[in-house]
C-alpha cells in the first residue's frame, strides 16, 4: 500500500548570529546552514525510513529542486511534487549564542498547489491506501473529500494548530493526531475534548510523558515515553506521526504502531536537526532504552 502525503516542503535556513537583531539593526551572521524541513517533508521522510512506500504531493518553487532531490534520496516518491512560480516555502531561523531563536515563516509554494494536480495524483491511489494532511498547505478540504470518496484512510496532523482547519476536515477523518496543547486549544475553542471527537482513532502526544490513544468507544490507553537525554525536540512529533502511519500501512494494531513510534521519537530527541536525522527502522529496532 502507499501513504499519500499532501504536505509542506520547506528550506530551513539557520543563521548563526552573535545576538538577535533589534528593530532597524543590520547584523552579519557568522554562518548559514540549510536543512530540509516542513512538517510534510519530515513526515514523508519518517514514514519512508520506517519502510513504507510514500508518495509526496506538494509544490516547490524553481529554487526548490534540491529539496525534491533530497526527498528522492530519502526514498520518497516525488513525482507529484510540482514546480510553481513562487519561492519554495522557507523558514528563516536566527539563532544567537545562547540558543535563543527568532523565526520568520514564508509558506510560498506550499500554498500554491493546483487542486487539479492533487486530483491527478490521487487518481493513482488504491482503496485502503493512507492519506495524511497537515495544516501547512492549501487544498486540505479538497484532499480529505477526495480521500474519503476513494476509500482511503484519511489522517490529519493538526499542526500548526487552527481549530477552524480541524473542523473543516473533521467529517472526513479516520485518524487525528495532535499534541496536548493543541488538544486543549481544540477543547476550549470548540467544546470538543479528544474523547468526544467523531473520529475512529485519535492520538494525543504528551511530549516527555509519552502519548495517549483514544479509540472511539474504548477507554483511553496511555504509553509512557522512553527516558532519554533530550537535546532537540524539533521534529519529534513528525517522526512519531510518520512511524504511526507506517505501522498502520503495514496493518499493525494501533497499539503496536504507537510503541514503535514512541521508540523512533525518543531516538529523534537525542539528535540535533530535522528530516536529515530521522532514524530508520533498523536504528529504532536496535535502540536500547533504560
Ligand atoms: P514537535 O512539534 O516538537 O515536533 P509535538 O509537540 O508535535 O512535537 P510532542 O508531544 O512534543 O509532539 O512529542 C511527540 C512524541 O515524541 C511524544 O509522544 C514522545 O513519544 C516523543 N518525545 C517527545 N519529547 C520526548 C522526550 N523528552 N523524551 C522522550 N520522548 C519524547
Amino acid at each position: 500500500m502507499t501513504i499519500w502525503n499532501l504536505g509542506s516542503i520547506n528550506a530551513d535556513m539557520v543563521y548563526d548570529l552573535p545576538h538577535l537583531p533589534a528593530p532597524g539593526e543590520t547584523l552579519a551572521a557568522h554562518g548559514l546552514d540549510r536543512f530540509l524541513g516542513g512538517k510534510g517533508a519530515n513526515m514523508s521522510v519518517a514514514a519512508a525510513r520506517a519502510g513504507s512506500r510514500v508518495s509526496h504531493i506538494g509544490a516547490v518553487g524553481h529554487d526548490g529542486r534540491w529539496a525534491k532531490d533530497r526527498l528522492t534520496e530519502y526514498g520518497v516518491d516525488t513525482r507529484y511534487i510540482s514546480e510553481v512560480d513562487l519561492p519554495t516555502g522557507h523558514a528563516i531561523i536566527a539563532v544567537d549564542a545562547e540558543g535563543e531563536n527568532l523565526i520568520i515563516l514564508y509558506p510560498g509554494a506550499n500554498h500554491a498547489l493546483d487542486v487539479s494536480h492533487l486530483g491527478q495524483a490521487l487518481s493513482s491511489a488504491s482503496t485502503g491506501d493512507l492519506l495524511i494532511l497537515q495544516n501547512e498547505t492549501n487544498a486540505q478540504v479538497e484532499a480529505a473529500q477526495f480521500g474519503r470518496k476513494l476509500g482511503l484512510t484519511v489522517c490529519y496532523a493538526a499542526a500548526p494548530f487552527q481549530a477552524q482547519a480541524v473542523q473543516a476536515v473533521l467529517p472526513y477523518l479516520d485518524f487525528l493526531i495532535l499534541n496536548e496543547i493543541e488538544a486543549e486549544q481544540l477543547r476550549q475553542e470548540t467544546g470538543m475534548g479528544a474523547a468526544d471527537l467523531p473520529v475512529r482513532h485519535v492520538i494525543v502526544t504528551l511530549g516527555a510523558k509519552g502519548a495517549r490513544y483514544l479509540q472511539q468507544g474504548n477507554d483511553p490507553v496511555e504509553f509512557s515515553a522512553h527516558k532519554v537525554q533530550a537535546v532537540d525536540t524539533t521534529g519529534a512529533g513528525d517522526t512519531f506521526t510518520g512511524y504511526v502511519l507506517a505501522g498502520m500501512d503495514r496493518g499493525m494494531p494501533m497499539e503496536q504502531a504507537i510503541l514503535q513510534a514512541n521508540r523512533a521519537a525518543a531516538l529523534m530527541v537525542t539528535r540535533h536537526g530535522t528530516a536529515d536525522v530521522i532514524p530508520d527502522l533498523r536504528e529504532v529496532r536496535d535502540a536500547t532504552f533504560d
